[in-house]
């Protein structure tokens, strides 16, 4: 069955990793799948590269969890510097291998470049592409909770998510967004704007005082009190950090599940063993 479908049965559950660098063995990433294996998720997402580096070992990861047949790959997929013909075969590639579910993303623009480069310019262009040429494929597409940073306003960007619906897109990965609050007003809002699709969720994980504030502010989302205050007060202890850190990235698996969402993505930053302290402790063992 489709992610999509399951989604409107029940909350589903599952992570993300990436892949490894060009010329670095799969070793540690096929032990990191194995130990995500164990929480039951009903899906694994492997990223894809910045201007398609790297995009053989998306293919090579996502080849992976297929074979181990313990959970559905999900294959994200950019228009960064990519021709209608190379998505074309890389999709068909993807299918061959019976991997039928696919992120949609317009891509960040490498450094220095001012467009895709591509044929595609926005991820609603991509989504009608394989709607047309692929209709096997189940297509996840982002969501901005808190406005994707290159929109003008929250009516600019939830207009273009209506259009990627309207494109054939089946349901919304979110960008991580701490603000529960925030979340809650976006979804009425997108609801509003007639977005029906079901929401799944992106957590990520507060593991180290750098990292999290990199990618908090590298997508333009926001740091609340509560997270600030674990900065300033453990900011100097990594081990106190990390503490501290999964705690709070427990008690918000919760808060957003109290939300009411369709799904809960864990951003693994394929760090098994303290993603595997977060669920063990919070309990949760997926959905299934
Ligand atoms: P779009 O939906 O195309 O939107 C991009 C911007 O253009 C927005 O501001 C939007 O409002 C505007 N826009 C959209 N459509 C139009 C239109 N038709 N006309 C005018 N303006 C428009 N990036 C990677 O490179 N690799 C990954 O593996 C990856 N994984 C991700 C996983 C998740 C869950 C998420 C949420 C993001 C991921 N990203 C990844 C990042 C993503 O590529 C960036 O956020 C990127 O800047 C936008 O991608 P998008 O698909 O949302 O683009």
């Amino acid at each position: 069955m489709k992610i999509s479908e399951i989604m409107k049965q029940r909350m589903i559950f599952s992570f993300e990793v990436f892949p490894p660098k060009k010329d670095q063995p799969m070793d540690y990433l096929l032990d990191t799948l194995k130990h995500l294996y164990v929480f039951n998720p009903d899906f694994i997402s492997c990223t894809y590269g910045a201007g398609g580096t790297n995009a053989g070992r998306n293919i090579e990861v996502c080849r992976a969890i297929k074979k181990s047949g313990r959970t559905v790959p999900v294959a994200h997929f950019t228009c960064i510097g990519n021709s209608m013909e190379n998505i074309r075969k890389s999709l068909q590639i993807y299918l061959n291998m019976g991997i039928d579910h696919v992120l949609a993303l317009r891509g960040d623009f490498p450094k220095g470049w001012k467009g895709t480069m591509g044929d595609f310019n926005y991820a609603n262009e991509l989504v009608a592409f394989i709607r047309k040429n692929f209709p096997e494929f189940c297509i996840a597409v982002a969501g901005n909770p808190e406005k994707h940073f290159q929109a003008n306003s929250f009516e600019e960007d939830i207009a273009h998510l209506r259009v990627k619906q309207d494109s054939g897109a089946d349901y919304i990965m979110t960008q991580l967004c701490h603000d529960v609050d925030q979340y809650e007003w976006w979804v009425e809002k997108i609801r509003k704007a007639g977005i029906s699709l079901p929401i799944d969720v992106g957590i990520m994980p507060a593991l180290s005082k750098d990292s999290i504030i990199r990618m908090t502010v590298s997508n333009g989302s926001s740091i609340p009190r509560e997270l600030a205050e674990i900065i300033a007060r453990y900011g100097d202890n990594p081990e106190d950090f990390k503490k501290a850190g999964k705690e709070y990235t427990i008690k918000q698996m919760y808060r957003f599940i109290d939300a009411g969402i369709n799904g809960l993505h864990i951003y693994s930053l394929n760090r098994w063993k303290d993603v595997s302290d977060i669920l063990n402790e919070s309990g949760i063992m997926g959905f299934k």
